[in-house]
């Protein structure tokens, strides 16, 4: 729909607004506004014309139902700690945001299920079914400031899907309302369901073109009794991404195997200003491995230990006691942070291959680097074949900045799809891909996708110019 097909928030909508939410629910001031303007996507941003925080289902379903009289696009907002744009209001409107929803509802220990406002941060429902001996496992590297409903429209991921799968497989119910206001109520504490087409895992990953989550029903699991960390250091950055799909090949299936090439690592230690062990690596493979039984666990750690060595790693450090392992951790979930600090304007990208082909990707990345005198740096989930591609600007002067980025951005799409994979794996299309969709789907696929859109949002009030191209 183009831009100009929409009507501007005056004062009328903005009256209607406040008697929905109440006054301080509805944020005008250019600087209350600005935080609602960008997510994480580096230099991406567009300024709103209003923000509104919602409490409840009923208010989501009048202020959409105003917004389609009215014409006035709205995008629905967690956190903003998305990657794909999918956040920001590129048509202005209305910022509908969640982060006032953000109460654990019921842990349901009987069912082992919990139900959650949307606006819950990923981190806080850890903690609170942890504390209760319970898990649940999906686990965005940014869970203490991502939500639960970003993390569902997202289809989100995280280390941990390498066993565990990820936010699609834990939802069993979802509350939503539908862009005319109506509110819906899908599955429920239900392991098992099969009535009718699957609406949950549609609106799972529909980055919020579809529907607004208000509510969110998630499957549990008892919290395995021991965990236990590797950090593997290697030489030959080819040899670390070979080890991956040994592991996964001697069908041992760890809870998580990270990659962090040098360049990570030094970012964060520069960022944190504290040092992260054998950072002259060439990489490094963060591998978590748990279970209820203490010598089962071991036993995987002995063979996943021998397979590293066999590969030439310099070392195996194992981490038992959680402040070494959260210290590790920390050096992985800064990574982001620390390639933004060392070079402020650069390129992020969410790839994925079928595992085994993890060295042919990782290779032709460097390729591509070498290609375009660019520092690319890589870093992500490689027991999912996932990896965040970042190509840094360095001192790559801003007029040659652009052209850099599609050339190398469009030869990765390129080999990706040529090695059985695709554009992205967890951080979703958004304003920052769709114009790459094509490349991924083809025209019937993406055609079909258009037609369920227009079933669900004929008048596209629900966050316009986003997915399609
Ligand atoms: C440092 C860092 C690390 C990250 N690590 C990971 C990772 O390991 N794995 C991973 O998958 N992602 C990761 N991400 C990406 C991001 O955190 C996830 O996409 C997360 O799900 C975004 O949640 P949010 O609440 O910030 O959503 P937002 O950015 O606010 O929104 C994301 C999308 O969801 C829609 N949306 C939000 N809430 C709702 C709702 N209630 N109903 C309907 N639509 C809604 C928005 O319109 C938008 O399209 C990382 C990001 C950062 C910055």
């Amino acid at each position: 729909m183009p831009i100009e097909m929409y009507n501007r928030v005056d004062g009328h909508v903005l009256d209607h607004l406040r008697g929905i939410v109440g006054e301080g629910s509805v944020l005008v001031d250019p600087e209350d506004i600005e935080p609602y303007a960008h997510d994480e996507v580096v230099g991406f941003r567009s300024e709103p014309e209003v923000v509104v925080r919602a409490t409840s289902a009923e208010q989501v379903s009048e202020i959409l139902k105003l917004a389609q009289r009215a014409r006035v696009p709205v995008t629905p907002r967690g956190a903003g700690y998305g990657l794909s744009g999918g956040a920001v209001p590129v048509c202005g409107g209305i910022v509908l945001s969640l982060e006032k929803m953000n109460r654990i509802l019921e842990i349901d220990e009987e069912n082992l299920m919990a139900t959650v406002e949307p606006g819950v941060i990923t981190g806080d429902l850890h903690r609170a079914v942890e504390d209760l001996g319970l898990f649940y496992p999906p686990d965005p590297a940014s869970l203490d400031s991502c939500t639960i409903g970003g993390n569902v429209a997202e289809g989100a991921g995280g280390p941990r899907a390498v066993k565990y799968g990820v936010t699609k497989d834990y939802v069993c119910g979802l509350e939503a309302v539908l862009p005319s206001g109506e509110i819906i109520e899908c599955g429920g504490k239900l392991v098992k369901n099969v009535t009718g087409y699957s609406l949950i895992q549609l609106l799972i990953g529909s980055e919020g073109t579809l529907a607004v989550v208000t509510k969110i029903i998630l499957r549990l699991l008892p919290l395995p009794k021991v965990q236990v960390d590797l950090l593997v250091p290697y030489d030959d950055f080819q040899a670390a991404a070979d080890t991956v799909s040994d592991i996964i090949a001697h069908r041992i299936v760890p809870t998580t195997i990270e990659f962090m090439e040098r360049d990570c690592i030094l970012a964060v230690e520069r960022l944190l200003q504290k040092e992260v062990p054998h950072d002259d690596a060439e990489a490094q493979l963060l591998i978590q491995l748990d279970g209820n039984r203490q010598d089962a666990v071991e036993a995987d750690m002995e063979l996943v230990g021998e397979l590293c060595l066999r590969h030439g790693a310099r070392d195996v450090l194992v981490a038992k006691d959680l402040r070494t392992r959260e210290r590790l951790w920390e050096a992985r979930r800064m990574i982001i942070d620390a390639l933004n600090n060392e070079s402020p304007i650069n390129h992020m990208e969410d790839v994925v291959v079928p595992r085994a082909s993890l060295p042919s990707l990782l290779a032709g990345i460097k390729d591509t680097a070498t290609r375009h005198s660019a520092r690319i740096v890589c870093f992500g989930h490689a027991g999912d074949g996932n990896v965040h591609v970042n190509v840094l600007q360095d001192a790559i002067p801003n007029e040659q900045w652009p052209e850099l980025v599609r050339s190398a951005r469009e030869e990765i799409y390129h080999l990706t799809l040529s090695l059985g994979g695709t554009i992205t794996a967890e951080h979703g299309i958004g304003a920052a891909r769709r114009e790459y969709l094509p490349l991924a789907l083809d025209q019937a696929q993406i055609d079909l996708m258009r037609r369920i859109k227009e079933v669900f949002d004929p008048n596209h009030i629900l966050n316009p110019a986003k997915i399609f191209p």
